[in-house]
């Protein structure tokens, strides 16, 4: 699916800011559009062509009860044809929360005195790597203040110890990075340890907005954040995620600038963003809440379907910021991944967890602390398959979600297969005895969807990890 360039948008030239603020106010401010355009714009969405920003926009404005729903519907259906049932889990892991920045929503901000400043030490680090190993983690994410300390080498050893911690059947096979912007060379170095997706948020594309709640410190630069994934893409790093931060200004602008981010790294590098996050603010230590662009819980859902539309094949991420609740309604319109048994105080999964939740060592609260096991059950008991798979990046099928979304059969032959792997994987290490029986019911369900051929396959490969063969996958 190929994507045309906006006719009023900035020129996409690499390296090169690309938000033009009047332009995105320009498509929220004109008539809402009527019925039969909502329908037009989703059939084209149902069709696989991509949505230029101008539609975006009108599924936006679209906030009548009726086009809710059907826009909703479209995404669920959209998403289903896309994905499948599958949910990919990963957990994120906090490394150090020293900070130069003074972000004024984040309980790491240098001003917060209060906060408690760890790094883990290479011994730390090795215990929650193999504390997440235990539970039966294999992705994380890898989340580090902005510090001197916390250079480009610095992430990449990092990520590099990560991938060498090996406990029982247990190991991590991808390490994504949330961390401040590098520069080219700094980005080669973490891309030569392996690491999965880069992923920088903008946290508000308003560049007044930006200056607003980032007061000091070297993420006050707004242009240079906001084309750190083209210098992560120069340095051949080409699986990136952006995101925004909901709640700090209007999220109808956040969400077209998501896209418009996206299209830029389309039209320069022919491929757009890995994945899409777009957390709502939590409290956080010693923070002022500033409830003025407060999302409801209403238009996030809403939004999360009208991204589906907009970009099908790009994953949407929902973290444990949201409750189990929400988190259950936005994965029928597009949420293709989630955390699982997520802990955000520095060296929480491998200390005492019993302690009270200490606010001054973590970023912000988690609403969802469910146990990976506990969201595990979850996603089974409502028909999802859970799925740890890390094949596409491993095996170099870069792009990947272009091909899950545009090469025939695609997810019957890859995704399905190879998240039916990683699921018995998990049952067989990790699981209890009665979500052992529940998670082999899903699976058999699914083999019963395949065809005959490709179901023997897999059942032939599943006895394999019955009789202890790991990581297998095609
Ligand atoms: N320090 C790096 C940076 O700022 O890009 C990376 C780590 S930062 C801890 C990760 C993300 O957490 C930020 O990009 C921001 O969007 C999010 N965040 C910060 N404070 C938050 C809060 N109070 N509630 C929800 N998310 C928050
Ligand atoms: Fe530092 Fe990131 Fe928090 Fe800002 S969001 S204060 S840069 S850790």
């Amino acid at each position: 699916m190929k994507f045309t360039p906006e006719k009023y948008s900035l020129p996409d030239i690499p390296m090169r800011p690309f938000i033009d603020v009047k332009e995105i106010e320009d498509f929220l401010a004109g008539p809402k559009p009527d019925r039969q355009e909502v329908v037009e714009i989703i059939a084209k969405s149902l069709n696989k062509q991509r949505l230029s920003l101008q539609d975006a926009a009108a599924l936006i404005k679209a906030d009548d009860p009726e086009s809710v729903a059907i826009i909703k519907q479209a995404a669920k259906e959209l998403k289903q044809a896309v994905y499948g049932n599958r949910i990919v889990l990963f957990a994120p892991l906090y490394v150090g929360n020293y900070c130069m920045n003074n972000c004024a929503y984040c309980g790491f901000r240098a001003e917060n005195k209060e906060a408690v400043r760890i790094t883990l030490s290479r011994e730390q680090l090795i215990h929650e790597v193999e504390a997440l190993e235990d539970e039966g983690q294999k992705r994380l994410i890898l989340v580090f203040g902005e510090h001197k300390r916390y250079s480009a080498d610095f992430i990449a050893d990092t990520a590099r110890t990560v991938y060498s911690v090996k406990k029982g059947h247990g190991e991590i096979r991808r390490v994504n990075i949330n961390a401040a912007p590098l520069d080219i060379e700094g980005f080669r170095k973490v891309k030569e340890a392996g690491i999965g997706t880069y992923q920088i948020f903008q946290e508000t594309y308003h560049p007044e907005m930006y200056k607003f709640y980032h007061l000091a410190g070297p993420k006050r630069d707004y242009n240079y954040r906001l084309t750190a994934l083209d210098r992560a893409q120069e340095a051949g790093l080409d699986d990136v995620g952006i995101g925004a931060l909901f709640g700090l200004y209007d999220w109808r602008f956040e969400a077209l600038a998501l896209l418009r981010h996206t299209n830029h790294l389309e039209a320069c590098y022919n491929v757009g963003p890995h994945t899409i996050s777009f957390p709502r603010m939590q409290a956080a230590s010693n923070m002022v809440f500033n409830k003025k662009y407060e999302m409801s819980d209403a238009d996030y859902a809403r939004m999360v379907a009208i991204l589906r539309l907009a970009v099908p094949y790009t994953g949407l991420i929902c973290t444990a910021r949201e409750n189990a609740e929400v988190r259950r309604e936005v994965m029928q319109y597009g949420v293709s991944q989630i955390d699982g048994g997520a802990k955000l105080e520095l060296g929480a999964y491998s200390e005492d967890t019993e302690a009270p939740q200490n606010l001054n060592r973590e970023q912000f609260h988690v609403s969802d602390s469910r146990s990976l096991h506990h969201v595990i059950d979850s996603l089974l008991d409502e028909g999802y398959l859970p799925s740890f798979c890390t094949a596409c990046y491993r095996k170099g099928r870069t792009g990947e979600h272009f091909m899950e979304f545009s090469v025939p059969g695609f997810i019957k032959r890859f995704c399905t297969p190879n998240a039916i792997f990683t699921l018995a994987e998990y049952l067989e290490d990790y699981a209890s005895e009665t979500q052992k029986q529940k998670g082999y019911k899903l699976i058999e369900n699914q083999l019963q969807e395949l065809d005959g051929q490709l179901a023997e396959q897999i059942r032939s490969t599943l006895q394999r990890i019955k009789q202890g063969e790991r990581d297998l996958y095609q």
